[in-house]
Parts: structure tokens; C-alpha cells; sequence
């Protein structure tokens, strides 16, 4: 049994450890007791080392010695130096490991490396996002939808602005400040907001030193620590919209030019279908543009024309088909009218490429050339017309005697000519004066034809002296014919000469080697007529 000193002594001791609020007054006998005092003193020093680590004050200065002492001071540091490994970690250094804390430092040190690894597959996918974005070529922002704060942006989009990073950092810019009409903006922000994404939407924007672009912007909403956010996508069509300005004001141009022009311009692909009429069309054919359009190439051109374009257009494309160019095609070509008749003009063809040097079809221009056709038939009439008869002169007789003469050779029908020679005719002349002369030609010429089938051909072979060619005509009905006109020109009284008789000489193809020989023969048969007395016919 302990005393009651004793007793009192350690109750004290227990007080002292175990209350930390009661502070239990020092039995007083005992106040005095170097032993007592010194355990005190140590009891006291725990006491308060041990509410300071309760406390977590790692700072606390743990004086005195002993087991108990000493190990809280170790306690302590490696708390201290725990708390310094978790500051290293929390500036991203991972490479301090703890090694004093049993179980805990293991399970410690497992949390360190897993942050670690996982900080660094953070890093990695950071790096290669930034990378990704930063090649994407055309020009690419990510901002906030509410206030269009700027968040990221890549290259291309400085090359494209013209801005450089000190413009766009420090929170002074705002997408907004981009636009030069904020109404597209907002048409901007509403289809963002109803579908989620903006698809291709033009929009006019803001260069740095207020150059105007055009950009084309797509855009996806993305959600950002759960605030929304827009992923932009903008191409400058700037240039494109240029080049695309001025392809339709010269295609407007081309197009005015065509449809004002007098020729008929068209184009036309390589199934023959036109693909372009110009509307002179309508006042040449008489057809509207929607008719031709509608129009097979038979309808289109008359039959001998059509065998000629098609034959020029197989050659062209020909060519084409062997890797050459495009033989440009000419030709003269008979139209029809809507009214029935027929119209000439003269088509250029030549060939449409693609721009990869395709062949794709033909551009022709038609012209009208029926004035130049009636002058050319006028001038073609003039040059084969005797002024003064009007009856045929020696060269379209010539002409006429060859083709009759080939084609008798040829193993075809004989021919007929005729060859007449006005008796004393100087006597007229003499008689009656030059005029009255030309008067009897005229008239000659005019009883002759009265008499001769349209098919014949009467020319003045020179001065008074007429041939008649006579196709498919034998010697006999041409004989027959011959003593015709000798009689209606015999019984014709001529103005002021009264009567007039004429000499005929007639042939016929045989066996001739030539055309002169005909005519000879005819030559010879009126000769014999007026040396028999004139007013006759002599056959050769
Ligand atoms: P013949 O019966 O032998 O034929 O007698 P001819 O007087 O007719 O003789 P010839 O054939 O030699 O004379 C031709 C004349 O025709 C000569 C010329 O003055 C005339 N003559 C030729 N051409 C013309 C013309 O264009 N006008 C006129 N008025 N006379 C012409
Ligand atoms: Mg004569
Ligand atoms: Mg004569």
C-alpha cells in the first residue's frame, strides 16, 4: 500500500498527463524536491511537445532529452520533411521519395509516381494536341461562346490576320473585334446555339490595319470546364472571291458579246447537242432558240451541208484523237427556215478545252452570207453573160461543151450543137446603121430562145454568130430543130430591118477526141449552108 504522499504524488503525474486544460496545483510539501521537480519539469516538456505535434505545429521547438523526447523530435522531422517532399511534388518535381514513415511511405510513394506518370501522359497529349493544332493549315481559334474571349489560337491564323502573339495575349483581344458587320456574328452565335455546329458560314473580317477578308468559317461547340466553347475553323476565300468576281464579269462579258453579236455564236457538246444559241439565231433561221436547242442536225442543215460539216467535223476530231489540235472548220452551209426557204451562211468551228487540256466540245460562230452568195451568183451570172444579148457568152459555151463532151465520152447520152451565122448581116449594119445591127442580135437571140428547151444552152459564139448546145439530142432532132428556127427567124419581122434569114450548121457527138472537132464539123455544115444559098441547114 502506497502513503498518502505517494498516493498524492502520482495522481499529479497522471493529471499532468493525461488534462491538458486542468493545470493541477503541485502537492506543496513537494514544491521544494529537486527529483520531483526535475520529473515535473520532463513531464511538463512532453506534455507540450506532444499538444504542438497534436496540433500538427511542426515548427514547435522540442527541447530536453531522453527516449521519449527524442523521438518525438525524429517524429517530428520526418513530418517536416514529408511536408517539404509533398511541396516538391506540388511544384512538379516527382523525384524526392520518402523513406521514414513504414507502410505509409510506401503507399506515399506509389501516389508520387502514379501523379507522376500521369501528369506526364497529360503533358504528352497537352504537347501533341498543341502540335495538331498548331499544323492544322487553315486558321483555327478556340473561344469562349459567352463573351468570345480568345482562349487558343494557331499559326495559321496569325498568318492569316496578320496579327502577331503580343496582339492577341494579354486579354485585350476578342473574336468579336474581327468582324466587320456583328450581325454575322450573331447569325453566327444562334446557329452555333440551335445545332451545335456552324457549317461554312461567310463572314467579312477584320485584318490587322483594317484590310477586309472574306472568310469562311465552320465551327463546333465544345464544352470546357463544363462552359461553352467554340472550336473555329476560317478560311480566307478572299482571293477566291476575287478570282471568282472577275471569271463572272468576264463570262458576263463574253456572254453580253455573244448575245449582242450579229453572227450566231454557239457552243455544242460532243453528242452534236448545242449548249449555247446566241439570239441572232431567231432573226437568220426564223426558229426560236428553245426550237433549236430541240433541233437533230438534220433539221439544222440542209442535206448536202450536213454530209459537208459532218465530213469537216470527223476530220477535226480526228486530229484530236491522234493528239493534235482541234482542225479548225470553214465552210459555206445551207440552212432551213422556218418559213420553208433556206438561208446561206458560213460556220468557224473550233475546239473547247478543259482547263486540264480536255477536249469538250465545239465553239462556232454561223454568219449570214446570203448577200455575198446573191453577189457572187450575181457576179458567177456576169461573167458567163453576153452584155449586149444577154444570151450566154463563149466561155460558159465552152464550159458547156466540155461537160457535154466528157460526159458523151463518159458513155453517156450523144449531144447536139447547133451553130448559126446571120446572112448579109453587114448589109443591116450598112443599111440601117449599128444600132438597128445590135437590135436584130437582141431579137435573134429572143426568137431563138422561143424555140429551144429550157435545158439548152444559147450562147453568141462571136459577132453574129450564135451556138446552140443541145444535151441528149440527136443529129436528127436537132436537125429538126435547126430548120425550125430558120423558119421563126425567117418569119420574124425585125424592128426596122423587116427580114432577116439566118445559115445553121448541125452536129453531133460520134466518135469525137475532142470538143473543137464537133464544132468544126457544125463549122463545115454552115459553110456549105452559105455557100448553097444561104437560109438553110447543112448537117456534118
Ligand atoms: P454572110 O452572109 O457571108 O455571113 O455575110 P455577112 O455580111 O454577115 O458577113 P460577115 O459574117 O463576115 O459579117 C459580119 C458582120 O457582123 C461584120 C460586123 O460589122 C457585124 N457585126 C459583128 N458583131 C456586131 C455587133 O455586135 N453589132 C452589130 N451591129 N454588128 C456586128
Ligand atoms: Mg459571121
Ligand atoms: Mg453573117
Amino acid at each position: 500500500m502506497l502513503s498518502n504522499d505517494a498516493q498524492s504524488i502520482l495522481e499529479y503525474y497522471k493529471a499532468l498527463l493525461n488534462d491538458l486544460h486542468v493545470s493541477p496545483a503541485a502537492p506543496e510539501n513537494l514544491s521544494k524536491d529537486d527529483t520531483f521537480l526535475a520529473v515535473e519539469q520532463t513531464l511538463r516538456t512532453i506534455r507540450a511537445a506532444a499538444a504542438e505535434l497534436g496540433n500538427g505545429n511542426l515548427s514547435h521547438d522540442i527541447k530536453g532529452k531522453g527516449y521519449v523526447l527524442g523521438s518525438m523530435k525524429n517524429l517530428q522531422a520526418s513530418l517536416r520533411n514529408l511536408t517539404w517532399i509533398t511541396k516538391t511534388i506540388a511544384s512538379g518535381d516527382f523525384s524526392q521519395r520518402v523513406h521514414f514513415l513504414g507502410d505509409f511511405s510506401e503507399a506515399f510513394n506509389s501516389m508520387t509516381e502514379k501523379l507522376e506518370s500521369s501528369i506526364h501522359e497529360l503533358e504528352e497529349a497537352r504537347s501533341h494536341f498543341e502540335m495538331v493544332f498548331q499544323t492544322i493549315p487553315d486558321a483555327t481559334v478556340i473561344t469562349k461562346v459567352a463573351d468570345g474571349t480568345l482562349i487558343a489560337y494557331n499559326r495559321a491564323f496569325l498568318e492569316a490576320t496578320k496579327f502577331t502573339d503580343e496582339d492577341l495575349t494579354g486579354g485585350q483581344f476578342n473574336i468579336a473585334d474581327l468582324y466587320v458587320d456583328l450581325s454575322q456574328r450573331e447569325v453566327f452565335l444562334k446557329t452555333l446555339e440551335r445545332d451545335g455546329n456552324v457549317e461554312n458560314l461567310e463572314f467579312s473580317f477584320y485584318a490587322k490595319n483594317n484590310a477586309r477578308h472574306i472568310g469562311l468559317v465552320s465551327s463546333k461547340r465544345i464544352m470546357i470546364d463544363d462552359i461553352p466553347h467554340a472550336l473555329s475553323v476560317i478560311r480566307d476565300i478572299t482571293q477566291l472571291k476575287a478570282i471568282e468576281a472577275k471569271l463572272q464579269q468576264s463570262e458576263e462579258r463574253h456572254r453580253l458579246l455573244a448575245d449582242n453579236a450579229a453572227d450566231v455564236i454557239w457552243t455544242m457538246d460532243l453528242e452534236g447537242r448545242f449548249s449555247y444559241i446566241s439570239p441572232s439565231v431567231e432573226k437568220l433561221r426564223g426558229y426560236t432558240i428553245e426550237e433549236i436547242m430541240a433541233q437533230t442536225p438534220e433539221e439544222v442543215l440542209c442535206p448536202d451541208s450536213l454530209i459537208h460539216m459532218q465530213e469537216g467535223l470527223a476530220r477535226a476530231i480526228n486530229s484530236v484523237q491522234n493528239g493534235l489540235p482541234f482542225q479548225v472548220f470553214r465552210g459555206e452551209l445551207e440552212q432551213p427556215c422556218k418559213d420553208g426557204s433556206t438561208v446561206w451562211t458560213e460556220a468557224t468551228v473550233s475546239g473547247i478545252y478543259s482547263e486540264d487540256g480536255r477536249f469538250i466540245g465545239m465553239l462556232g460562230v454561223t454568219r449570214d452570207i446570203s448577200e455575198r452568195k446573191l453577189m457572187e451568183e450575181e457576179i458567177r451570172r456576169l461573167s458567163i453573160t453576153d452584155k449586149l444579148t444577154q444570151s450566154f457568152n463563149r466561155l460558159k459555151l465552152d464550159e458547156t461543151l466540155e461537160q457535154q463532151f466528157e460526159s458523151s465520152k463518159g458513155g453517156g447520152v450523144p449531144f447536139a450543137i447547133i451553130i448559126l451565122d446571120i446572112d448579109h448581116f453587114k448589109l443591116v449594119n450598112d443599111t440601117y446603121g449599128h444600132q438597128v445591127g445590135d437590135r436584130v442580135l437582141i431579137e435573134l437571140v429572143e426568137a431563138l430562145h422561143d424555140n429551144v428547151r429550157a435545158g439548152d444552152v444559147v450562147g453568141r459564139w462571136g459577132g453574129e454568130e450564135f451556138l446552140i448546145i443541145l444535151p441528149e439530142t440527136t443529129l436528127a432532132d436537132a436537125t429538126v430543130l435547126a430548120e425550125r428556127l430558120r423558119q421563126a427567124v425567117a418569119g420574124h419581122a425585125f424592128s426596122t430591118a423587116g427580114q432577116v434569114t439566118i445559115s445553121l450548121g448541125v452536129s453531133a457527138f460520134t466518135t469525137d477526141s475532142s470538143p473543137e472537132s464537133i464544132v468544126s464539123r457544125a463549122d463545115t455544115a454552115l459553110y456549105q449552108a452559105k455557100e448553097k444559098g444561104r437560109n438553110r441547114v447543112e448537117v456534118k
